[in-house]
């Protein structure tokens, strides 16, 4: 990937796009879990964490585009909630007077349940975010030590209890499967605790072993105890058709919702639609062009707090890798990839542009056509991955 240091500013360098995502990076965690691989630290200094604002904010006026309508913005990390509400709320402000902001906008924030302390939740919600994330995993207290979490199962609980009492409707709970030692009942119990809390919206993933994480040195050394292959699918069927029988729709291979509380912000990244990226770390793509920010929090707050443009890769895309990605991405929800959608933005027909793929995975039975879509077949979907990559 081609590295482009010093890109001129957004300033002089109008965006033409319509609308656009926002996201918003915060790299810091009380603890850093033993699975995670993103952009996240623990132990930094307030100072440094404030200085990290400060360049935040800086680099979203810096960024500043009066011509993007931002239809949702979405505050991840990290832990955003080990900031202040009153930081968040000021990174918020910050977006909203330099970008023209949607009055319905969906503005969502991952929070930590023991972070959530009612007081701070209700002035998030009076700031403006309706959406908040809640990074439970299990409500196993044996599992979520064994995993590094710093709540507990009843934190959990009791989080989802306070966001509602301080006004939030749209509530999402994370939950994995796959984790060390994690049983089928261990599994399901945890369902059971989540369909119990009555959210509309909740994100179920198997949990994946990224190299140079402390879990994948553990495997290798055969001190990781994971569910078999076989037990990890049954836990992802069961994931399925209980959250169906909840009342739940599987609108993304990993996410459900009532109906109306579908991820409005993670739909513009599974339809490769535009999006900034602000933070450490953060990836954008606008006008065809991904871009990534400075990873390192104190490189990055040195270059944003001056007015620099922190983007340390860069790469446009070719119209066929653009393609591809539309394709990857698009599999990933239920109802696939809209055709007549993909014709219009490529001036090329899905059909053509992929005919042999298409018909290898056709004639597997993991895709198919529904005259106005295409979209994984039941099977498919537990083949995801392998189709996917076909398209890239
Ligand atoms: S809380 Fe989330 S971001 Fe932070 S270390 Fe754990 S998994 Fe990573």
């Amino acid at each position: 990937m081609p590295i482009y240091a010093g890109l001129e500013p957004a300033k002089t360098r109008p965006f033409t796009m319509q609308t656009a995502g926002i996201y918003i990076h915060i790299p810091f965690c009380t603890k850093k879990c033993g699975y995670c691989d993103f952009n996240a630290y623990s132990g930094y200094k307030d100072a440094t964490k404030a200085r990290y604002i400060d360049a935040l904010c800086q680099e979203i006026v810096t960024r500043a585009d009066d011509q993007a309508r931002i239809p949702t913005i979405f505050f991840g990390g990290g832990t955003p909630t080990i900031l202040a509400a009153s930081d968040l709320v000021r990174i918020l402000n910050t977006v909203r007077e330099n970008f023209v902001v949607d009055a319905d906008a969906e503005i969502s924030t991952e929070a930590n349940p023991s972070d959530a302390d009612e007081a701070y939740l209700r002035t998030l919600c009076e700031a403006g975010f309706n959406r908040l994330s809640f990074g439970v995993q299990t409500f196993d207290d044996r599992l979520l030590r064994t995993i590094d979490r710093i709540h507990s199962g009843q934190d959990a609980v009791g989080a989802i209890k306070k966001a509602k009492r301080a006004g939030f409707t749209n509530i999402s709970i994370d939950l994995m499967f796959g984790l060390p030692r994690q049983t089928l009942a261990d599994f399901d119990r945890s369902l059971d605790a989540a369909f119990a809390l009555d959210v509309p919206h909740l994100s179920i993933y198997g949990l994946i072993v990224e190299e140079r994480t402390p879990f994948h040195a553990r495997r290798e050394r055969g001190k990781l105890p994971l569910p078999s292959e076989n037990v990890e699918t049954t836990m992802f069927a069961h994931a399925m058709e209980r959250t169906a029988n909840a009342g739940y729709s599987r609108y993304e291979i990993s996410n459900y919702a009532r109906p109306g509380f579908e991820s409005r912000h993670n739909q513009i990244y599974w339809c490769n639609e535009s999006y900034f990226g602000f933070g450490a770390g953060a990836a954008a793509y606008l006008d065809g062009v991904r871009s990534m920010n400075e990873k390192h929090p104190v490189r990055y707050a040195e270059q944003a707090v001056a007015g620099n443009v922190p983007i340390v890769e860069s790469e446009r895309l070719r119209p066929e890798e653009t393609m591809g990605e539309t394709m990857m991405v698009g599999l990933r929800l239920a109802k696939g990839v809209d055709l007549t959608r993909f014709a219009e933005r490529f001036g090329v027909r899905a059909e053509e542009q992929f005919s042999g793929a298409i018909a290898r995975q056709t004639e597997r039975g993991l895709l198919e056509n529904t005259g106005t879509h295409l979209r994984l077949t039941n099977r498919g979907v537990f083949l995801a991955s392998e189709v996917m990559t076909e398209f890239v």
